[in-house]
């Protein structure tokens, strides 16, 4: 097993809230983790150098898994759940995911397999959704319900059946504005059309009073579904939310305790749409328990979040609709392609859709020379 950490370019910056927005080009780093089996295949995950850092690596991945049978992913769980127990710090759910996912991509490699077949096989292709960026004060870029307008008729003229608003967020100035979302939201709708998919991802922290007036809204607007208003950790509020906006409310996304919290929100009827993800929901085998437990329940379950695994998720199982493509914005080109990758695993069709890929693993395509060529550490 070893982590990669090497140069290579963004496009996108960062702000202090954790949401992205576009910027010049700037070198940043990744980290690739690779996880090698005694015949020599290797299964290998593009992740964050903080969730996969030298201590986390020999401290608790390294023990856990060397030596072991790479497919035994349930046994892993059971380890790391222990670790987990007493040093959550040391061991972030984000970092179970990046080796889970690593563990999924060997076993497509061993099998000459693409993941989303071994999950289940359920499709070929899927729709994607546009999800925008956070809104922004930038000239040309979405800082008007008129600019989210423009933007969407574009995104609609490329093919996409459906988009998601991401609105302004804090650090901006004046953000979040309640009115404001409202009337990007209907200016939005003005924009695409009766007969097309909208999604409003609100403001993560507003009241339950705020949320409902939002709703309502989006009752009117007839949105497909309400993602995220408030604080998910009050279960009560989202289920008090649910039982009065019409527009199907959507969650989990960050509340961690992977399919076992989700558990807790179906039987508590928080959400009409359950939520998951391959980075917030642990990975891919915590994620995929958790679609199989929406299916039990006759519900849906989309999933959060873009790149291989999370397409390999979405074309693992029939209960999620759609892939989230983006995050888009006016002034950034979602389909550069950074040095690190020969190429994009999710170009979008002209009819809107995503083919899932054919090479065997999460079909992501690391440029392994450039990753050597611009190596920084290795552990
Ligand atoms: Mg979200």
């Amino acid at each position: 097993m070893s982590v990669q950490v090497f140069k290579t370019e963004a496009r996108t910056t960062v702000d202090s809230y954790g949401h992205r927005h576009p910027g010049p080009s700037a070198q940043t780093t990744q980290a690739l983790l690779s996880i090698t089996t005694t015949d020599g295949a290797v299964g290998r995950v593009l992740g964050k150098p903080n969730y996969l850092r030298r201590d986390q690596i020999e401290q608790h991945v390294g023990p856990v898994l060397v030596g072991s049978d790479p497919l035994a992913r349930e046994s892993f769980e059971k380890q790391f759940a222990i670790r987990q127990r007493t040093r959550a710090v040391e061991l972030p759910e984000h970092s179970l995911s990046y080796v889970d996912q690593a563990l999924w991509d060997l076993a497509g490699v061993m099998f000459g397999t693409p993941v989303w077949k071994l999950l289940g096989g359920a499709r070929e292709s899927v729709k994607a959704y546009a999800s925008t960026m956070c809104g922004d004060s930038l000239d040309g870029g979405l800082s008007s319900p008129q600019d989210y307008a423009t933007f969407a008729v574009e995104l609609k003229a490329r093919g996409y059946t459906g988009i998601k608003l991401h609105t302004w967020m804090p650090p901006l100035d004046n953000a979040p504005n309640l009115a404001r979302d409202i009337e990007a939201c209907a200016a939005v709708r003005d924009a695409v059309g009766p007969d097309f998919s909208l999604m409003l991802d609100g403001y993560h922290w507003y009241s339950r009073t705020e949320a409902l007036t939002l709703g309502r809204e989006l009752d009117r607007l007839r949105f497909d579904w309400f993602e995220e208003p408030m604080d998910e950790f009050s279960l009560r509020s989202y289920r008090w939310l649910s039982e009065q906006v019409a527009t199907p409310v959507i969650g989990p996304e960050t509340v961690p305790g992977r399919h076992r919290s989700r558990a807790e929100w179906i039987v508590n009827d928080a959400c009409d749409i359950l939520r998951v993800g391959a980075m917030n929901g642990g990975g891919i085998t915590p994620a995929l328990k958790t679609m199989h437990m929406a299916e039990g329940f006759g519900m849906e379950c989309e999933v959060h979040g873009n790149g291989a695994p999370n397409l390999a998720l979405v074309g693992g199982s029939s209960v999620a609709h759609w892939y989230e493509r983006g995050l888009l914005h006016p002034l950034v080109d979602y389909d550069w392609v950074p040095p690190h990758l020969l190429s994009i695993v999710d170009p979008v069709r002209p009819d809107g859709t995503v083919a899932m890929p054919l090479a065997p693993g999460l079909g992501e395509a690391v440029d392994l020379d450039y990753v050597a060529a611009n190596l920084v550490e290795e552990y």
